[in-house]
């Protein structure tokens, strides 16, 4: 059976955090969905459209990687694509904590999807889609912290 990944996130923008789990993970699982949530209560920097043209430029070279969106559950939607893995990366305590609570309760709902943590590497740990973000919305160069192939210049943030 083919083992599909979902890796689920706002990706509000996508950073060389979450880039270099994806690559390090590519080499475990078959394919990877990176599956952009779409929340109506959180207010998004970037428009949904725009996050997924992003990513779809750093791995447009990359077969076994697919960007999707979803709304939902995440369980519903990794069974709706057939994904038996839920990928997430790990950067500090906190988000032990928030991951172990999001991650078992996704074990209860869904007992045969496994969740599976990558921890980041150390010079990764102190990168955030809100800092990233921040530095943007204050005119600064936040280049250095998302993937080489995404060119910021030539994205306009909204709030949506
Ligand atoms: P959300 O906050 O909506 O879950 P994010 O896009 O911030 O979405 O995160 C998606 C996943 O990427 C999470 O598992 C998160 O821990 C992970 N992640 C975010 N930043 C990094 C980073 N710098 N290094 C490793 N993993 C990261």
């Amino acid at each position: 059976m083919k083992k599909i990944a979902v890796f689920p996130g706002s990706f509000d923008p996508f950073t060389i955090g979450h880039e270099g789990i994806i690559r390090r993970a590519i080499n475990l699982f078959d394919e990877i969905i990176i599956a952009v949530g779409t929340n109506a209560l959180k207010k998004n920097f970037y428009s949904l459209e725009t996050r997924k043209e992003m990513i779809k430029k750093v791995f447009k070279d990359e077969p076994r990687v697919r960007v999707a969106h979803y709304e939902g559950l995440t369980v519903d939607y990794c069974k709706k694509n057939g994904a038996g893995y839920l990928l997430r990366g790990l950067r500090t305590a906190a988000d032990f904590e928030f991951e172990r609570a999001i991650g078992q309760v996704n074990k209860s709902l869904a007992p045969g999807i496994e969740s599976v943590f990558l921890l980041t590497v150390p010079e990764h740990s102190f990168i955030n889609s809100t800092i990233v973000r921040d530095i943007i919305r204050s005119g600064g160069d936040a280049s250095k912290f998302v993937p080489a192939l995404i060119n910021l210049k030539d994205y306009k943030g909204i709030e949506d």
